[in-house]
């Protein structure tokens, strides 16, 4: 190692991530770069339902984005823009029972005035749960 300079104190190592060889800026780097850095905790699994749900939880574009999405898939004809835009029409109300609408995400429970989208309207859990029963009469 001597001769180095002091810019260069540290040993080229793999990146923790990708395994690319790099120079660390200091002991305790392990990514070769930013984005190997914000990989990391998806390879760790420390990004929970929790902290997800956390991030979505009182935001309505990213809870409206959650609503495209059904078992993993993207549904057809749903679109983010358009869901919003009905969010609006509907002044944030369940277009059945009227109840103000939130965009609250809690791990394990269902909030029951979270959104549910029926395709052109969003109506809360509880009616949603209520109206697939009445038509299943
Ligand atoms: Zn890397």
């Amino acid at each position: 190692m001597s001769g180095w300079g002091r810019f260069h104190n540290f040993k080229q190592k793999p990146c923790a991530v990708c395994e690319t060889l790099f120079t660390p800026k200091s002991g305790v780097n392990k990514f070769c770069s930013t984005a190997c850095k914000g990989k990391w905790k998806y390879i760790t699994g420390s990004v929970t339902t929790a902290t997800q749900y956390a991030y979505i939880s009182g935001n309505w574009t990213r809870y409206v984005s959650r609503l495209l999405y059904h078992g993993g898939r993207k549904r057809d004809r749903l679109d983010r823009d358009a869901l919003l835009r009905v969010l609006e029409r509907q002044s944030y109300k369940c277009a059945l029972s009227g109840v103000p609408l939130t965009c609250k995400l809690e791990s394990g429970t269902q909030c029951p005035t979270t959104p549910a989208s029926t395709g052109s309207l969003l109506v809360d859990h509880i009616s949603r749960v209520t109206s697939r029963l009445s038509a299943a009469r």
